[in-house]
């Protein structure tokens, strides 16, 4: 009782908080973007990049020495010429310098945490707008797929909604509020799957919100089952979605899959449209490419993004793990938002194979095609072209498979690479409730650029 009082509480207030007239206007303004033309888009971006640099320089000691008597239309110059690209590392390293305030959280601000899937956790200072401009992006591609306020949803995320040992229904929270399912993903396993099946059949939501990894698993139970559902819309985002995720989650809820690239530091922001291209949102942040050197790049290379909406901690030319490319031309649905390819496996999951050339996470899932007796799988790199499969199998893995799985990716994928399957009894997710499908267990060399070291000789600012 005090777990669904609580529940009411939370989605009560946060619906007041994000469904009111001024979070319509919100939507509407950034809807009105989407009709914009190319020289368009870059004069708005000028003029948010503009106050986001002003705000930098005014507030971080590490930026303080920068002049900051430029136009609008020169930002995007002086952020390439003045503003270093940092990391994550260098948000450890000089708190005092990269934070507002000496590090030291405001009472208004929130605070954001990147859940540390990829290494040390780190918190983020956002303000109040920041969070209803991130709910307003959301539902702006919410709107792509033909979702509105008001239609039936359900959501299949980390919210932990009803007890983690509880044994009996419900394994879910109705959010009167929104009109939102909320299914505890925790509990989608053998024992619980009828139960939300059921729930899900008779609720008929118009969409599901999702990892990929949780509508994958319930697809997975669907086909087990022999059933299907009809979610016309599936909305996935916060983990790379792997085309076979992709292909039988559409097969087993009847839906159109739509991906969304975003992340804690919310320094970019993609978002899959109706043709399937994912377009990077440029009134969201200022987004780079760039190579191992921190240059420009139309190949492939890291994401780099300056926070435009998050005036509370102005991230400033951060560079993601994450890695893309441009692509070139015009998407047929019409919009002048720039395109990027998929976006490769964090930097931290990229394993190799022999020789110690690079392995596509997407390749790799060829060789668990057709493989039916496997529950949760794994792929490690525990050494120099040496894996380790870990699976969890269901009743009929057989050694058998082991054998097939081992053949499918010498077949496959990687015909020298030491492969070892570990049968185990469950592969944890993470505290947030993600899950890693490739790991890299075996220490890679890294190399990061620090903010400092790369610290440009600017003449003190005298307009400030
Ligand atoms: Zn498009």
């Amino acid at each position: 009782m005090t777990s669904l009082l609580r529940n009411e509480l939370r989605f009560g207030t946060r619906a007041l908080l994000r469904d009111n007239p001024l979070s319509h206007w919100r939507l509407r303004a950034l809807q009105r973007n989407e009709a914009l033309t190319r020289d368009q888009i870059d004069a708005l971006q000028a003029r948010l990049l503009h106050k986001t640099l002003q705000t930098a320089i005014a507030r971080l000691p590490c930026y303080a020495h920068i002049a900051r008597d430029f136009a609008p239309a020169a930002a995007a110059d002086v952020l390439r010429r003045a503003f270093p690209i940092i990391g994550k590392e260098s948000l450890h390293a000089r708190r005092d310098s990269l934070y507002p305030n000496r590090g030291d959280k405001q009472p208004w601000q929130t605070l954001g945490r990147t859940s540390g899937t990829t290494g040390t956790p780190l918190t983020i200072f956002r303000s109040v707008e920041s969070l209803l401009m991130e709910q307003a992006f959301v539902k702006r591609h919410w709107a792509w797929g033909g979702f509105r306020d008001g239609m039936v949803r359900a959501t299949l995320r980390g919210d932990l909604v009803v007890g983690i040992g509880a044994a009996k229904p419900p394994f879910w929270f109705w959010n009167r509020y929104n009109r939102q399912l909320l299914v505890s993903s925790r509990h989608l396993t053998e024992a619980h799957a009828d139960a939300i099946i059921e729930r899900l059949a008779q609720l008929g939501p118009a969409m599901l919100q999702a990892y990929p990894s949780t509508a994958f698993t319930l697809a997975g139970l669907l086909a087990r089952r022999g059933r299907r559902l009809h979610i016309p819309l599936v909305f996935t985002a916060s983990e790379p979605l792997y085309p076979h995720q992709r292909a039988l989650i559409a097969d087993r809820l009847g839906a159109k899959v739509m991906d969304m690239y975003g992340m804690a530091e919310r320094v970019a922001f993609a978002t899959e449209c109706e043709h399937g291209q994912l377009h990077v949102n440029p009134d969201y942040a200022f987004v780079e490419i760039v190579d191992d050197d921190g240059r420009p790049t139309d190949g492939e290379g890291y994401v780099v993004g300056t926070t435009f909406h998050n005036h509370a901690m102005p991230l400033v030319r951060y560079r993601l793990s994450d890695r893309t490319r441009w692509l070139p031309g015009q998407c047929a649905c019409g919009r002048a938002f720039p395109m990027i390819g998929s976006v490769s496996g964090k930097f931290e999951d990229a394993i190799t194979g022999s020789g110690g050339a690079p392995v596509s996470a997407s390749v790799l899932t060829f060789a668990f095609k057709g493989l039916e007796n496997i529950r949760k799988s794994q792929v490690a790199q525990v050494g120099p072209a040496s894996w380790e499969v870990r699976v969890v199998p269901l009743p009929g893995f057989s050694y058998a498979d082991q054998q097939y799985l081992v053949d499918n990716i010498h077949r496959l994928v990687d015909p020298h690479v030491a492969v070892k399957v570990v049968v185990k009894d469950d592969l944890p997710n993470t505290a947030a409730g993600k899950f890693r499908w490739v790991v890299n267990e075996y220490a890679p060399d890294r190399s990061h650029t620090e903010c400092i070291a790369a610290m440009p000789a600017t003449p003190p600012s005298s307009s400030s």
